[in-house]
């Protein structure tokens, strides 16, 4: 398994300022004292080109938080994979919770988005995970198989080529009551989901394509908890939304991988 993949969801957040500073500062100690994992950050769309820039010969990488399934058409409002492929992004997040629950994503649109990603040669972060009451009604794993059976892109690995997208999809486990609320699941939920994940992993992608993707856990991560739940089994690296807006935090959170 290659570095931990640490990434940051700014989500709605940053004026150009603001991201831009951020990005810097990140950059910089990056440059100066390469760090122990894969550091990738996903500012909002208007941000992509001035962060992009500030990444600059950093090894910091560069995301976005959603793409259309569509490579480019009459979609209003909406940006298609090769966009952010143009923009200078190596990956893109699809299948947020916060997607699904205010856009109505399904899984099918998901898979939809993923596969337009790899095609653009992007490495698709396909997210899922369980909301309080699936968890509380012992639904938790069921809810996770079936958002990765029904998210995950066909056959992998999904790219094709030489790019990052080669390396086939990342997948973040989120339990929806995790984030943002300062919540975390315990080590051993965390240890039972992403063993959960793995094995469907290798059930659908083959034993070696399955071990290679990387699963990563998210919700409220954050400089205090990131050791330990780095070291649980199958943890492959961290999605971090409130945390990685704040350099010094993000920073600590990639510094504690094992
Ligand atoms: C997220 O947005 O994916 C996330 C995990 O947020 P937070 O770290 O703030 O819980």
């Amino acid at each position: 398994m290659p570095h931990k993949l640490i990434a940051g969801n700014w989500k709605m957040n940053g004026l150009k300022g603001a991201g831009r500073e951020l990005a810097r500062d990140l950059a910089a100690r990056a440059r100066s004292a390469a760090p122990d994992c894969d550091l990738l950050v996903c500012p909002p769309a208007q941000l992509l080109i001035p962060v992009g820039e500030a990444l600059a010969d950093s090894p910091v990488q560069l995301g976005a938080q959603d793409c259309h399934a569509e490579a480019s058409g009459a979609h209003t409002g909406d940006i298609g994979a090769p966009m952010l492929a143009d923009a200078g992004c190596s990956h893109v997040i699809v299948g947020h919770s916060e997607r699904r629950s205010d856009h109505g994503e399904s899984d099918a649109q998901v898979r939809a988005k993923a596969a337009a990603a790899a095609a653009a040669g992007l490495v698709p972060i396909v997210c899922l995970g369980e909301t309080e009451a699936e968890r509380a009604a012992g639904r938790a794993l069921a809810v996770i198989e079936s958002q990765l059976r029904g998210s995950l892109p066909e056959r992998g690995p999904v790219g094709g080529g030489t790019g990052p997208a080669a390396a086939g999809p990342v997948v973040a486990y989120e339990p929806v009551w995790a984030i943002g609320t300062g919540k975390t699941a315990t080590a051993g939920d965390i240890a039972e989901a992403h063993g959960h994940i793995r094995g469907l992993l290798r059930e659908i992608l083959g034993r070696s394509a399955g071990d290679s993707v990387r699963i990563l856990y998210g919700g409220s991560v954050k400089p205090d908890n990131a050791a330990e739940i780095l070291a649980v089994e199958d943890v492959d690296g961290a999605l971090v939304g409130g945390a990685s807006l704040k350099a010094d935090d993000f920073w600590a959170i990639g510094a504690s991988c094992p």
